[in-house]
């Protein structure tokens, strides 16, 4: 039996997809290559390129391979351009989620692993944040990724499909053979952000506020390693295979850090002056957001195992010098 993994080229799927492969796991993967790379992909997967909105693409998989499970990482990722384009965020991910439970409700394909987000919740009430807090998203991202579990959990009322939603914090790092990566763009995330600028490919880090009210004044993230959120994936899905509940699960490492606590991690770690200037906070922006990850460790029996931000921070740069251009570039030889 097969897992489809929706998003696969993309920095997230294509851990998910390698991870998935090395247990034995066969694989077959979906993107539409808009902000993926096909270079991501192991070559052990099979790999097609479309549009999760594209049913009859999608029905012609369904109909070829004997897929077991869902892996869903396909969606339009960015608070910021959100809050811009929101059309094309309620159409990409929302509508694209419903095609893809469309063809698998068709096909009797019964359980899905969704990647959801921390900005389900929007600004915190307390800190760490349970799966029991109030959700009120505070960009259109987020509210498509509440929409999504709102749709699955009607599914698996009409249906009996099973889900897990898996609401992740920050995900940084990189493979730790530094293989595979995290190559956007343009890039919009702190940690290749900083690493780009120990490369010297950005003159300076912008430090979006030091307003704040925290310690340094700078924002506090929960930074949890791609590898160790993807070792959730794989538990949530062996949890939907031997029979369980839908559930919602955070993802995070339990632990804060502020933008300027990262930024000094990333200069131990590289060697590097990395230059960086205050300036205004970023629109939409909450000051501390921390998970509780206690129901993923006790109930899918999660256990990170790389969760000091130095090895994170570490692993992101084994993999900026494997490939300081991305995977595209010719330069990186
Ligand atoms: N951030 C920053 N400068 C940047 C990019 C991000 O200061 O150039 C801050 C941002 O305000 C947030 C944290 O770094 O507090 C993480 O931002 P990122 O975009 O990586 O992830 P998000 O928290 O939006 O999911």
């Amino acid at each position: 039996m097969t897992v489809l993994v929706l998003g696969g080229a993309g920095y997230i799927g294509s851990h998910a997809v390698d991870q998935l492969i090395e247990k034995q796991y066969d694989v077959a993967v979906i993107d539409n290559l808009r902000t993926g790379h096909q270079q991501a992909v192991h070559k052990k997967a099979r790999f097609y390129q479309g549009d999760i909105r594209d049913k009859s693409f999608m029905e012609s998989i369904f109909e070829k391979e004997a897929i077991e499970g869902v892996l869903h990482f396909a969606a339009h990722s960015l608070v910021g351009e959100s809050m811009q384009q929101p059309l094309q965020y309620f159409n990409n991910n929302v509508y694209g989620t419903q095609v893809v439970l469309e063809v698998m409700q068709k096909f009797g394909v019964k359980l899905i692993v969704f990647s959801s987000s921390a900005a389900t919740y929007g600004e915190p009430k307390e800190i760490p944040i349970k799966e029991t807090a109030d959700t009120n998203p505070e960009s259109p991202y987020g509210e498509t990724k509440l929409m999504m579990e709102n749709i699955l959990k009607w599914c698996d009322h009409a249906y009996d499909m099973k889900f897990v939603a898996l609401r992740y914090f920050n995900v940084a790092g990189a493979k730790l053979d530094g293989s595979i990566g995290e190559d956007h763009s343009p890039e919009s995330h702190l940690v290749p952000l900083i690493l780009q600028t120990a490369l010297g490919q950005r003159k300076e880090l912008l430090i979006f506020g030091d307003d704040y009210p925290t310690a340094d004044g700078t924002c506090i993230r929960d930074y949890v390693h791609v590898v160790d959120l993807i070792e959730a994936h794989i538990l949530a899905l062996d949890y939907l295979k031997a029979g369980n509940q839908s559930a919602v699960f955070n993802l995070g490492s339990s632990a804060g850090f502020s933008v300027k606590q990262m930024l000094d991690t990333a200069r131990e770690v590289t060697g590097k002056e990395i230059p960086a200037v205050v300036t205004a906070r970023r629109a939409g922006d909450p000051s501390t957001l921390i998970a509780s990850s206690e129901k993923a460790r006790n109930i899918l029996g999660w256990k990170p195992q790389h969760t000091d931000i130095k090895a994170i921070i570490a692993s992101a740069w084994n993999w900026h010098n494997a490939f300081p251009n991305g995977y595209d570039d010719t330069k990186n030889e």
